[in-house]
């Protein structure tokens, strides 16, 4: 059986924690968004309730050249300590004399925060000996960063070959693999996956590995128009990759011989410059007028769209319909966001991830109302890309 924080037995070991404490700080160096430190939360408690003494390591911003003030974990060591419940110590610095003495002086139920792994380049370089110095103050590694997942970086992925009979994922990492299975692996069928987002570029690989697995793909946002454009519809000045026409026709042909229905809009909101108060128009998506460009999925796809979603037992959802941040074009993206909720209220599985979409339904308040919201930006979309993530292979990998 794999190990796990519910069946180890922590009593008396010191427990290093790579959590993903990436928080974006104000010029106050006060924490502005938590989320990512409360999601931390019911592992490292567990791990305490349980008799471990817990080491937390973390990065924060992207430092260039060591240390910086701005970059620095100590900032969010009141925070950390008043939503434990216990005075969190914190050394200066991840390796050296001070962490080592910490470390070892820690008693169960006690927690020490790291400074910034970042702070050392041997970090993102995956250094082997930086690895070996972080791992030396611990006897079990636990990694419950999934954003982080898809780098093999020191703290993620190299250090784990340091522990090869005690390392595990924490809740965090475990939610998320289980979620993305749910729906690429075990999914009930019908398996929708809607897609948007600025441009096929980013998406073309999820787009091919999902075809082997969906049932419907219905693709929105400014890739629609390079699809359109690759059927010999007209687009106007919307955006599209001319370099990706010949792509775009391979996707639709494969999802013909794969029998996965491509939903590709019929109809767009044109405006005639990209701006919340252009003027705009209700027009086919293949027959924009010259020198207009769509800016969100019109009335009649939203309407196939919802009724494709509301069929689905397993929705994914990545990508805004349109231009969501301009009020105007920001209907398509609340209607199918408003669908997938209404669909996961009937009993589909819906999970949502990816940067704008998950922003999509923190802002219309759905998060709540979807199965799960993936916090793991890129881990995710390379997880769905059909990618071996180093951090969960070098948990999973045996030695
Ligand atoms: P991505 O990061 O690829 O998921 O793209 C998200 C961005 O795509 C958002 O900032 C949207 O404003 C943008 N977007 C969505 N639809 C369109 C569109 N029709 N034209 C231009 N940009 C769009």
């Amino acid at each position: 059986m794999m190990k796990n924080i519910d069946n180890y037995d922590f009593s008396g070991k010191k427990v290093i924690i790579r959590v993903d404490f990436n928080v974006p700080l104000n010029d106050k160096y006060e924490i502005t968004d938590d989320t990512r430190i409360r999601a931390a939360i019911p592992t490292i408690q567990k791990i305490r309730e349980k008799g471990g003494a817990i080491i937390l390591m973390s990065h924060l911003g992207r430092p260039k050249n060591g240390p910086e003030e701005k970059f620095s974990l100590k900032h969010i060591l009141k925070d950390l300590s008043e939503k434990l419940g216990v005075n969190v110590q914190f050394a200066n610095d991840c390796i050296g004399e001070q962490a080592r003495t910490m470390a070892a002086r820690l008693k169960p139920g006690e927690v020490l925060l790291l400074e910034n792994l970042r702070f050392h380049k041997e970090e993102t370089q995956g250094d082997e000996a930086f690895a070996k110095k972080l791992a030396a103050l611990a006897d079990v590694y636990v990694n419950d960063a999934f954003g982080t997942a898809h780098r093999a970086h020191a703290s993620t992925t190299v250090i784990a070959r340091f522990f090869p009979e005690d390392k595990m994922f924490g809740y965090v990492m475990e939610n998320e693999l289980k979620s993305i299975n749910k729906v690429l692996v075990d999914n009930e069928k019908p398996f929708t996956a809607v897609l948007g987002g600025a441009k096929v570029s980013g998406k073309i690989e999820i787009i091919n590995h999902l075809l082997d697995k969906v049932d419907n793909l219905l693709i929105g946002g400014g890739m629609m128009f390079t699809f359109i454009k690759a059927r010999g519809g007209q687009v106007g000045n919307s955006l599209v990759e001319d370099d990706l026409l010949e792509t775009a026709k391979a996707a639709m042909k494969k999802a013909g011989e794969m029998d996965v229905n491509i939903y590709i809009p019929t109809d767009t909101v044109a405006a005639d410059k990209f701006d919340n108060n252009a003027n705009t128009v209700v027009c086919k998506a293949g027959e924009i007028p010259d020198g207009w460009m769509g800016l969100d999925i019109g009335p009649e796809t939203i309407n196939t769209f919802r009724e494709m979603i509301h069929n689905s037992a397993t929705i994914l959802w990545n990508g805004p319909m349109g231009v969501f941040e301009m009020d105007n074009f920001a209907k398509g993206t609340i209607e199918i966001a408003k669908a997938i909720a209404g669909a996961t209220a009937k009993g589909a599985f819906s999970l949502v991830g990816g940067g704008d979409s998950v922003a999509a339904v923190n802002k219309y308040n759905l998060a709540d109302k979807v199965s799960y919201v993936s916090t793991g930006g890129g881990a995710m979309l390379e997880y769905i890309e059909g990618k071996t993530l180093p951090g969960v292979a070098a948990i999973n990998q045996s030695v």
